[in-house]
């Protein structure tokens, strides 16, 4: 894990704050024509002529969001790019530019925040999003990141969470709940491995979730995709908290209400086998398991033949009105309201 005894470790206060920015972010291209000046001055300038600008923030904190015992820092890097762009591709935008900002302890050398910025970089490069600024901080106990994540679009392609409308399709991408057991598995090995450091865990049954967790991907195909098809999304959100809450969201935002069914929401096989194997259901882990980073949208059923048979999407639900609620049809074919449990309260 991360405390590598035969590593390098260059205490931080070597290099100076200045140095140590060069050093990390002397390798970032810059790619978009909207990037006027990155990273060099007192503010970065952007022209996005006559598209509309999104702009989105996260903040990950150790021990919170992140427990480095089983996150590599390279993948802290790219997931904490994924979770921004993420919301990004939610407006149905293109992602143009970060900011990344770190409070860090002297507790990381300076071999520590180059893995976490080439994890950043493959990010950006991958993406195609221009890194143009940030922030170099000291924290007295861990470390934080804050990301800001930049896009463009036009005007008239813009998805709000607040355009589903009665008799829309509900639809997901991906599958759901990998993240969660993903997290499972890990915190499990952790736990073995403080017993016994000797005990390598063997997380090849598991290489689908645990990637799922460890190395999301935000959903930039989707947006391209609905472009291709033209199928503007009537609302859309991405998928950070789990199903339940994210639908809710939708609903609420919308005045609508929601038929969700449980026999269609998409699940890997590795998430039904490892549910099996922790007892957990499997429903709800798609409800209430957070960090798929998927896109949830709705569509007006015209738009249906043009997505119907593609892989990438499913149809999981009706759009009501709202008199008639927010319900999970069950196998069972029992409605039951949904709730905003989000993934916390799983831990319970
Ligand atoms: P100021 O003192 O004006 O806030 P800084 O010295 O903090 O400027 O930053 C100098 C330049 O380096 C700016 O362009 C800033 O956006 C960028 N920068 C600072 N920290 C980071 C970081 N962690 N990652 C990327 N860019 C950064
Ligand atoms: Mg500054």
């Amino acid at each position: 894990m991360i405390e590598d005894k035969n590593q390098e470790r260059t205490p931080l206060s070597e290099l100076g704050e200045f140095g140590l920015i060069d050093h990390l972010t002397k390798h970032f291209k810059i790619s978009k024509e909207s990037t006027v000046k990155g990273i060099g001055d007192d503010a970065a300038v952007l022209d996005f002529s006559d598209k509309k600008v999104v702009v989105t923030t996260d903040m990950l904190v150790e021990q919170v969001h992140f427990d480095l015992s089983y996150m590599p820092l390279k993948h802290l890097g790219y997931k904490s790019v994924m979770v921004n762009l993420s919301d990004v591709y939610a407006m149905n935008a293109t992602a143009t530019q970060i900011t990344v900002s770190i409070a860090v302890s002297n507790r990381f050398p300076l071999e520590a925040l180059e893995e976490l910025y080439s994890g950043i970089q493959t990010a950006a490069e991958v993406y195609g999003v221009d890194l143009v600024g940030g922030d170099t901080t000291s924290s007295t106990s861990g470390l934080i990141i804050s990301i800001t994540a930049l896009g463009d679009v036009d005007t008239e392609s813009i998805v709000y969470r607040n355009g589903a409308k009665p008799n829309d399709l509900l639809v997901v991408t991906g599958d759901l709940g990998g993240a969660y057991m993903g997290l499972q598995v890990l915190e499990r090995e952790k736990e073995v491995f403080k017993v016994n450091p000797q005990n390598q865990p063997d997380l090849e049954p598991y290489t689908y979730i645990v990637e799922r967790q460890l190395k999301p991907e935000a959903r930039k195909d989707i947006v391209t995709l609905l472009k291709e098809l033209e199928v503007k999304p009537t609302s859309m959100i991405d998928i950070s908290d789990g199903l339940s809450s994210e639908i809710i969201h939708l609903c609420k935002q919308s005045d609508v209400g929601i038929e969700l069914y449980e026999n269609k929401i998409p699940l890997d096989p590795q998430v039904i086998s490892t549910c099996e194997e922790f007892n957990i259901d499997s429903t709800t882990v798609a409800l209430n398991g957070g960090e798929d980073y998927e896109l949830l949208f709705t569509i007006s059923q015209e738009d249906f033949p043009k997505i119907k048979g593609n892989p990438n999407v499913t149809v999981i639900g009706f759009v009501k009105d709202k008199s008639q609620g927010m319900h999970l049809i069950t196998r069972a074919e029992q409605a039951i309201p949904l709730k905003a449990q989000g993934w916390n309260s799983l831990e319970n």
